[in-house]
């Protein structure tokens, strides 16, 4: 008898350590919705033109916004300038690559966000080039076929702001960090997560698991760690291109300034 009363109140002593150990536990962040950005994604930005820092919980990402890759968009008298390989001469939009400057700075552990934001005209993310990457939009309305064929092999032309991507890059046979039918990193959007080619590394081909924003959780050729991060979404566009991002930001979108 005596032998049972103390056993109750050991049980009793442990059920109490339990349920305190219990509190403890809720008591602590339980968000684990963001998992960090592999740094080693940032080794692949041209270092000419993106400078990348880490502070805390941030990330800070600069560009001078000059490419490392040939393009008829330099001037004439540059080094990288070169005739339209694919672009319509007629297409070819006013204006040439000059330097400028953008800055986003996003946590270094992006989370989803309860509901995805359009994007608008202007940068929406910034590219492994330092180039800036743009969604459908051409000023009031989307690009047309006529703007399109001014695009050069890289998928970027010249605008108001500057030179810019709206379109995946083409293989012509030139020299470029850029993703072409690939699961090479295309850069980082706005909102913090990055952008691969229409392949993934972690299978070798297109996703087929993608969301609304054709982003998927799974490791890349950067992490063994699964992480969250989008893709260029496989379908035609305007019958010959692949759309940049036409799709919604499935976190909080950050300035790009
Ligand atoms: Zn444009
Ligand atoms: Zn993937």
């Amino acid at each position: 008898m005596k032998k049972n009363i103390i056993t109750l109140f050991l049980l009793l002593s442990i059920g109490f350590i339990v349920s305190c150990g219990s509190d403890d536990d809720t008591a602590e962040p339980t968000d684990s919705d963001g998992v960090s950005t592999p740094t080693a994604a940032f080794d692949d930005f041209n270092q000419s033109a993106v400078t990348i820092s880490f502070s805390g919980d941030e990330i800070t990402i600069s560009s001078n916004a000059l490419p490392n890759h040939t393009s008829p968009y330099w001037t004439q008298n540059d080094d990288l300038y070169i005739n339209p390989i694919v672009a319509s001469a007629g297409g070819i939009s006013p204006g040439n690559i000059t330097e400028s400057s953008y800055t986003l700075v996003v946590p270094t552990a992006p989370s989803l966000a309860s509901s995805s934001s359009e994007t608008g005209l202007g940068a929406i993310g910034l590219s492994v080039t330092g180039v800036p990457i743009y969604n459908q939009s051409e000023g009031p309305t989307d690009v047309t076929e006529g703007t399109a064929s001014g695009f050069d092999w890289a998928g970027g032309h010249s605008g108001p702001t500057g030179y810019h991507y709206h379109i995946e890059a083409r293989d012509v046979g030139e020299t470029s960090p850029l993703t072409i039918d690939d699961d090479r990193l295309l850069g980082i959007m706005s909102d913090g997560f990055l952008i691969y080619g229409r392949k993934c590394n972690s299978t070798g081909t297109y996703p087929s698991d993608g969301d609304a924003s054709n982003g998927h959780t799974s490791t890349t050729q950067h992490s063994d760690e699964a992480f969250y991060h989008y893709h260029i979404v496989n379908e035609i566009y305007l019958n010959q291109y692949y759309l940049l991002f036409g799709v919604d930001l499935q976190g909080t979108p950050n300035m790009i300034m």
